[in-house]
């Protein structure tokens, strides 16, 4: 069109095109989910806007918050259209083409590595998914404040944007028309359309509805000449109005009262292919594993066959009412720990009374937590109030007190359902249902993926700090190879024994060789390994757990059982002592003692009780430098 407006693709974007058009990649489906979610997310958005001014919705269709899925066989478009916020011209421009989104590099670098396009949606640029079916795709957009337009691409590094004055004007919302590739022929057919609506877009919370055509019986005059098999060839194609009028016709024709008989006879109407009622409504005890894990993978936009590690869907009531679903996901997304003190990274929703509010709000969840998925619903929190006001609420500081105490209580029943967790391995052997075959190991799972976000919580909730503290998982001199707990240590300290042991350094086999272990492992003792940077940083905050105090081999303080040898050697060393402290005066140590920690090496640097370990120091240089 000579009044189109042209634009070059932002070039990330454009790469990312280029690599779903020229993908080998076999389940091309996933592009139909995305648009759904799109249209979701634009219905959810008017929704929102709505509880403020009700007079955006304006009047008739336009109030309808639905989805409408249409198909021309003949042509081979595929449409998809919503009722929501809809697009002006300015954010056609940048939500399809000019702004790379942070996801945009992330994903085309996953993309060469992996190829996994399924996740698509996680990296926020489903909608490029559209060119694995189609060659040509125009999105016709309408928003309140701006007058239709067109925007269309063939994926040839360009877009067009243009002032539609020749489609059929849609009130406001957004209308995707995929012209299909020759090879996407199958999403043409109006079964696989609805097979994939059931299978992926199940728990959006809008009507879907098809265009669907329909087989009936209708009856028309019987003669026998030659009109009848042009009848017969028109029908798979005309609409029931044109037909009528056919038949009109011919009645007023025929002189004698003709014989009718039966044909079949297309017609079309819309057919709604969802249920709207939401899972977490539903009572916990009827909602099945499989219906939860697939509203986990929509939630989560990922469609990979995995199972989140847990669930935990709950009602809380009293002055706070709400309803919660929580997921622990099978993996840790890509940028859970990228700028983790900035971001703004919650992967809650929050509904208030069924109505979609926000997926950013801070407020709901302590970062630590962020890797959660699920979402909340508060009858409590007022509806008609701008997110601001909402987020000053005092109704969420019992909400989030509440979350984190289930969350907390979730992620333990993993442990305890986990037959690896338990001290009594083997006991159960006779007993192996499948469900126990299915926790097994989950817990090591979950620590693998997550362990950190525990370790940060243990250093940011203090609140909470004892009950994360039992979650924690680290190897030991005892652990043989596996992880192991804070209680199980604690079952296995010798009696005497006062304080809980730990060495932190850069890996196990390091640790393994330390003088600093020699007379303890000797004498039986179990030392922890803790051998991630962040654990220096946790065992500043994690003073003790059950009565019990932590201490750090290799730091000043230890104190094994009395040995009666003690204060002899002490005393028959004491000049050696006094002279050495002196030789080592101008440099930087504090002093110079009988140790008792070891069995074989002579001597051994000691940090002093209130500063920085070795590794301390190591961490710290490594992160100025
Ligand atoms: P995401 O949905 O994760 O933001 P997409 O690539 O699917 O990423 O969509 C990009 C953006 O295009 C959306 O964020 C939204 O602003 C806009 N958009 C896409 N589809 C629609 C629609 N049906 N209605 C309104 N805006 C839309
Ligand atoms: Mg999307």
């Amino acid at each position: 069109r000579s009044t189109a407006e042209k634009f070059e693709f932002q070039a990330e974007v454009s790469r990312l095109m280029d690599i779903i058009i020229n993908s080998l990649y076999s389940n091309k489906d996933i592009f139909l989910r995305e648009l759904i979610s799109n249209a979701s997310d634009a219905l959810d958005k008017i929704r929102f806007l709505s509880l403020t001014d009700k007079e955006i919705l304006g009047e008739g269709d336009n109030t309808k918050l639905e989805i409408q899925i249409k198909l021309d066989k003949e042509k081979k478009i595929l449409s998809i259209r919503d009722r929501g916020i809809g697009m002006t011209k300015e954010d056609l421009i940048k939500n399809l083409g000019t702004i790379a989104k942070s996801g945009t590099s992330a994903f085309v670098e996953k993309m060469q590595t992996s190829g996994d396009l399924n996740l698509i949606g996680q990296f926020g640029v489903g909608f490029y998914s559209v060119y694995l079916v189609a060659d040509y795709v125009e999105v016709i957009s309408k928003h309140n404040d701006d007058k239709q337009y067109v925007w269309e691409s063939k994926a040839d590094g360009a877009f067009a944007i243009s002032e539609d004055t020749w489609n059929e004007q849609l009130g406001r919302g957004t209308e995707v028309r995929l012209h299909l590739r020759e090879e996407a022929g199958e999403y043409a057919e109006e079964s696989k359309l609805k097979e994939l609506v059931k299978k992926y877009s199940e728990f959006i919370n809008f009507p879907i509805n098809l265009w669907a055509s329909k087989e009936v019986d209708v009856e028309v005059p019987a003669d026998d000449d030659e009109s009848n098999d042009e009848e017969e060839t028109s029908e798979s194609s005309s609409f029931e109005e044109d037909k009528e009028d056919e038949e009109k016709e011919e009645d007023e024709e025929g002189e004698k009262k003709p014989k009718t008989k039966k044909v079949k006879e297309t017609t079309y109407e819309w057919e709604l292919l969802n249920d709207v009622k939401a899972i977490w409504l539903r009572n916990p005890r009827e909602v099945t594993d499989e219906e939860y894990t697939k509203f986990y993978h929509s939630l989560a936009k990922d469609f990979s066959d995995e199972k989140p590690l847990a669930w935990s869907h709950f009602t809380a009531e009293g002055d706070v009412e709400f309803k919660a679903v929580l997921f622990v996901p099978p993996k840790a997304p890509h940028d859970l720990y990228e700028s983790y003190y900035n971001a703004n990274k919650s992967n809650l929703k929050l509904y208030v009374r069924r109505v979609f509010i926000s997926d950013e709000f801070d407020e709901l969840l302590p970062k630590y937590l962020n890797f959660l998925m699920g979402l909340v619903d508060s009858d409590t929190l007022p509806l008609n109030v701008s997110r601001e006001m909402l987020q000053q609420h005092s109704s969420l500081k019992t909400i989030k007190k509440k979350l984190i105490r289930k969350a907390l209580d979730m992620i333990r029943r993993i442990a305890e359902e986990d037959p690896d967790e338990s001290n009594d391995n083997g006991k159960k052997d006779d007993d192996e249902s499948s469900d126990i075959d299915e926790k097994k190991g989950q817990y090591a799972k979950f620590w693998n993926e997550f362990g950190k976000s525990i370790k940060l919580g243990i250093i940011e909730d203090a609140t909470n700090r004892n009950r994360l503290a039992k979650l924690l998982r680290f190897e030991s001199t005892k652990s043989g190879g596996k992880l192991t707990s804070l209680d199980q240590y604690i079952s296995r300290m010798k009696s005497g024994q006062k304080d809980i042991f730990y060495i932190t350094g850069t890996n196990k086999e390091q640790l393994e060789k330390s003088p600093f272990l020699e007379r303890l492992t000797k004498k039986n003792y179990e030392v922890i390994f803790f051998t991630d940077p962040v654990d220096e940083y946790l065992m500043q905050y994690l003073m003790d757990y059950e009565d019990k105090k932590f201490q750090n081999v290799s730091k000043e303080g230890l104190k094994l059982g009395k040995d009666s040898k003690d204060k002899e050697l002490k005393e028959s060393f004491k000049e050696l002592t006094k002279w050495w402290k002196g030789a080592l005066a101008n440099e930087n140590v504090d002093d110079v003692k009988i140790s008792n920690r070891l069995a074989d090496t002579p001597c051994v640097v000691v940090t002093s009780k209130y500063g920085w370990s070795a590794n301390m120091e190591r961490i710290m240089q490594s992160q100025t430098l």
